[in-house]
Parts: structure tokens; sequence; C-alpha cells
């Protein structure tokens, strides 16, 4: 064993507080909210974990000797260890849990614009996004409406507001090179990331987003992808690569309420005033209702609280407060607390396949018209903000 048993037989072993197991039904995700990783171990690690915090390390170790278990546990605590997620302490009670709440400042957080053929008036839209003091913003263009050129006098119109970062995403231009929307990425501070449909190869370009030589400044880049993004149905895919690296914020927010729809406020390409572009509940157009009015109505902010633990198969997921969710594409429609339809992750055997070739939700896809070409590697691109 590398930890010396002597030296913390009189302490106990406690596990940092930003670092919190989640307990799935195969697998146990301990989620490190600092340096916003994930350490995956089988499932029984979750009550092993509590079990050797509740007494003297020399108490809990005692147990095992000359048991089957005892080399795993000591490769259990040895690889914690080098992952920096416990330490050695004489009292637990100095070293309390991370309150679970999550706040935030304005009444949303995000929104989702679609423009197609017709662009809404951005300036308006702005001004009432502003008010409820929304944060983040994502834009998408389904057509050739929203060309680049109006594309920025859009981005121009967002400084001196609430908005603190834009996503967009475009279709593409053959008239504009590669270095023209790299220019763009570069000359517009709020724009954070720029996704271009419909180009003729998939490619990434990354620039980074701060001035100098710091590392951790993060980069911004601009994708180009080949599939045609041109409807709202190609949103909501569930991968690896879209689980969110665990914050204390993101985290106890993914705990507490929706991962996608809290806080959100969407227009659709018609002007509908929605939670999220795919839904059909409206609240009225932007052209006669203000986004504040809208989010005061009845029950717009019931699915802000619809958390993972209230949701089937995903209540028994370890990534369950690391993923975003999707309210608007189900497994089985007709019930609003079914899996996400493009989500292809089953937590009882702890494997990832392609959601859309799976035999038991061709159903559902006839159901929402989705595209035959969204399968994952497709369109992970368009993810909801
Ligand atoms: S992920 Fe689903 S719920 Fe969220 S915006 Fe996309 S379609 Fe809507
Ligand atoms: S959608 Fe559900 S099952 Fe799929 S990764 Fe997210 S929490 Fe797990």
């Amino acid at each position: 064993m590398t930890i010396a048993r002597a030296e913390v037989a009189n302490l106990y072993l406690q596990l940092c507080a930003d670092c919190i197991p989640v307990r799935g039904a195969s697998r146990c995700a301990i989620c490190d909210l600092t340096r916003h990783e994930i350490l995956l171990v089988p499932s029984s690690c979750y009550e092993l974990l509590a079990y050797l915090s509740s007494d003297r390390m020399g108490v809990v170790l005692q147990r095992f000797v000359g048991t089957p278990g005892e080399s795993f546990v000591e490769q259990f605590i040895e690889c914690l260890r080098e992952n920096d997620m416990i330490m050695f302490v004489s009292d637990p009670s100095l070293f309390p849990p991370i309150a679970e709440r999550w706040e935030a400042p304005g009444v949303v957080q995000n929104a989702i614009i679609d423009v197609d053929d017709v662009v809404h008036d951005f300036e308006r839209i702005f001004s009432q996004l502003d008010e409820l003091g929304c944060q983040f913003v994502q834009i998408r263009g389904f057509s050739s409406g929203l060309s680049i050129e109006r594309a920025g006098e859009i981005l121009g119109l967002a400084c001196h507001t609430s908005i603190e970062g834009v996503e967009l995403i475009l279709q593409h231009d053959p008239n504009i090179s590669d270095d023209v929307y790299l220019r763009f990425l570069e000359a517009h501070s709020l724009l954070g990331s720029l996704t271009v449909h419909s180009a003729p190869a998939d490619a990434t370009l990354t620039m980074a987003s701060g001035t100098g030589d710091d590392p951790s400044w993060p980069s911004k880049w601009v994708r180009f992808v080949r599939q045609r993004i041109d409807s709202h149905r190609h949103c909501g895919v569930i991968a690896v690569s879209t689980l969110t690296p665990p914050s204390v914020s993101t985290f106890f927010e993914g705990k507490l309420f929706n991962g996608c729809l809290n806080g959100k406020v969407s227009i659709d390409a018609g002007g509908h005033i929605k939670n999220c572009p795919s839904m059909s509940n409206s609240y009225g157009n932007i052209a006669t209702t203000t986004l504040t009015g809208a989010v005061k109505m009845g029950d717009f902010k019931r699915m802000w609280a619809i958390s993972k633990d209230q949701i089937q198969t995903c209540k028994d997921c370890e990534f369950r407060y690391v993923c975003s969710d999707c309210r608007a594409y189900l497994e089985n429609p007709d019930d609003s607390y079914s899996k996400p339809l493009k989500c292809g992750y089953d937590p009882y055997s702890g494997e990832w396949t392609e959601w859309s070739a799976s035999p038991l939700k061709q159903q559902a896809i006839r159901y929402y018209g989705i595209p035959h070409s969204d399968a994952t590697s497709a369109i992970e691109s368009m993810n909801a903000v």
C-alpha cells in the first residue's frame, strides 16, 4: 500500500468538498468541480467511499485485511490520492460540504433565437433580454436570410447590454473564404464561437480569445460542418462531447434545475416565444408580446424545474448533473419525464451507442420528423446554450 498505514491510522479519509460522487446504475462519477474533471469508478465505490470516511483509517482498513477486496481498496484510495480528491484529517467536521444551491443575477440567463428567411427586430429583442438580465445568446441562422454582414450588425446591437457572450450558427456562403469567417470571429469580442453549416468540408479553426501568451484564456473557434442545419429539429443531441465540464455553478444548476431549459427563453423562426424553439407551447409572438410578459405567464417556468432526478433512466445515470438534458425530443413523446430521445447512453451497461440507429427509437424519430442525417457525430455542433 502506498499510504503509510501507521501515519494515517488515527486520521479520517475526507473527500475534498469540491469532489462530489454521483452514483449511477453501473458506475459512479466523482465530479471535480475545481479541475472540471470527472473520475469514473465502479458504482460500488460510492458506498465504499462513505464507509472509508465513517471512522479512522486504522479502523476502516482493518476490516479488509486478508480479504479479496483488500488490494482493490488500496488501489481505490491511491487513485483518489493521485487525483488530489482526498485528504487525511483529524476532524472531518472542519470540512463541511458545499451548500447545494444555485443563484443567478437575472430572471433569464440564456436565450435561443432562430432565424430563417425573416430576420427579427434584434434591437427590440436585445433590449428586452437586457431587461431580463440575459447573459448568453445563441443565434441560429438556418438559411442565407442571415448573412454574415447582417450577423455583424446584430452583434453590434448586443454591445452595452447584459449579454456577455453569443454563439452564432450561420449557413455557409460560398463567396466567403474561411479566413473571412475567422476574421469575423476575431472582430467581435462577444462572439464565443461560430458554426458554419452546409460547408464543403468539416473543419475547425481556432484562435486565442485573449491577448498575449496567457494560456488560461479559452480559445474561440469557427467550426465548419458539411451538414445542413435548416431547422430547430437538429437540436438536442447528447453525447460524451456535450457533457458539461463540472463547476460549482453548473453542477448545482444541473442537480437542482433543468440542464437545458432553466433560465432560458427562446424565439423560434416564426417569432413565437417559447421555452425552446422545438417545443409546441407558444407564449405569444415577439411582434406583439414582450419577453418579460411571456416569462411571467402561467407555466412558462415549469420546465425550468424538471431536474434529471425526475427523469426516467437519467435518474440512474452517473452523468445526470453534467448532462444538458432535452425536454423537446423524448423517447416517449407522451411522457414529459421520459429520457431524451437523442441520447445513446445506457447507464445500466455503461455504454454509448448511436442513438439514431436504435430500433427502439425509430417510432419517436418518425413522430418528431427528425432528419435521417442527425447522427450524433454529424450534429454535435448544434447544441443549446
Ligand atoms: S436541447 Fe432540447 S430542450 Fe434544449 S433547446 Fe435543444 S431541443 Fe430544446
Ligand atoms: S440524457 Fe440521461 S442517460 Fe443520457 S447521458 Fe444524460 S443523464 Fe445520462
